[in-house]
């Protein structure tokens, strides 16, 4: 008869090559969030390429490892990787670490991934623990299809910018944002994408003050400013993607915005059909309709060229 290995002996049995990079995720807040296989790579490796070697001494200690770190952040990931290689090459196993969650996932990673691969060694996943797989997994059935785009530019013009082209993107959009900027990001978000689409504020998941609110993008400043305590820590914005084609006409209005701010109705209607394909005389009753919305005269006069 055989008896059943526990999921620690599964963890140990598995054959780890030497002369390979581990990438290992590591948690996003909760200690307890890291995997067997993950403690088992940890403690198997023989150096450990760290983010920063100090955060990543300090949760080792807590799993009770200590090995020898190297330094491999977004400013020496290149030199550092090459550290690594010459590592790889004496045969050693080198796990790779981020500061929290998924190396690679706005972290430092995926260079040192490349060069080790380019250099002829393995790379092998250890997964994990990530924000971004954790907020999509409480977003709920509107977030069928996603695009991860990560931190937005920090300066509000380049913001702005990069969202412009998002308007009209029919996936729903995940983003990383920090304390200080989470009120002007939301605000940016809903000024590119209308007040309309949902977007769902996860905030310190995993730790104690663990928050999850979901809201239309117009609500979403209102419900930070309410209280100071909802600015606090780490998040992520998953947002609404465009709507779908309404009747068989697609609903442009958020485009339609976008362009409104910066170019007369003509001009709005104009550009619209030439990026979506629809009828210029549809879009430009819509952008009237909106433009009287935000309360504004109008500008011009007559029908669409
Ligand atoms: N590699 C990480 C991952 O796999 O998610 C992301 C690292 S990135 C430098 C840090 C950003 O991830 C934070 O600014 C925040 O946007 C997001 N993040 C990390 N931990 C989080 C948490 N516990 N709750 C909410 N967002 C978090």
């Amino acid at each position: 008869m055989t008896s059943l290995s526990s999921p620690f002996e599964l963890a140990q049995a598995q054959h780890y090559p030497a002369a390979t990079l581990y990438v290992v995720a590591t948690p996003i807040g909760n200690t307890a969030d890291i995997t067997l296989r993950a403690l088992h790579v940890l403690g198997l490796a023989d150096r450990i390429a760290a983010e920063d070697t100090r955060n990543t001494g300090q949760l080792l200690a807590r799993y009770g490892i200590s090995k020898p770190m190297i330094a491999v952040h977004e400013h020496n990931e290149r030199e550092a990787a090459q550290r690594v290689i010459e590592h790889l090459c004496a045969g050693e196993r080198v796990a790779c670490v981020s500061d929290a969650g998924t190396p690679g996932i706005s972290d430092p990673g995926a260079k040192l991934v490349d060069a080790v691969r380019e250099a002829g060694f393995q790379v092998v996943p250890m997964p994990g623990a990530s924000a971004l797989a954790t907020a999509l997994s409480v977003a709920g059935d509107w977030v069928s299809t996603f695009t991860f785009l990560g931190f937005l530019p920090p300066k509000a013009k380049q913001r702005a910018s990069a969202l412009q082209p998002l308007a009209a993107h029919a996936h729903a959009m995940v983003f990383y944002e920090a304390p200080h900027r989470i009120v002007e990001t939301v605000q940016a978000l809903a000024d590119a994408f209308g007040p309309a689409r949902r977007i769902l504020i996860a905030r310190e998941l995993t730790k104690l003050h663990e928050a999850l609110w979901r809201g239309t993008l117009a609500e979403g400043p209102t419900w930070l400013a309410e209280d100071a305590n909802r600015q606090r820590g780490e998040f992520v914005l998953v947002v609404e993607g465009a709507p779908a084609q309404t009747s068989g006409d697609e609903n442009h209005d958020a485009l339609l915005r976008v362009l409104l701010q910066e170019v007369p109705v003509k001009g709005a209607a104009k550009l619209a059909a030439a990026l979506t394909g629809a009828s210029r005389n549809t879009l430009y009753a819509r952008a009237l309709e909106l433009k009287h919305e935000g309360g504004e005269e109008d500008e011009e006069g007559g029908e669409p060229d």
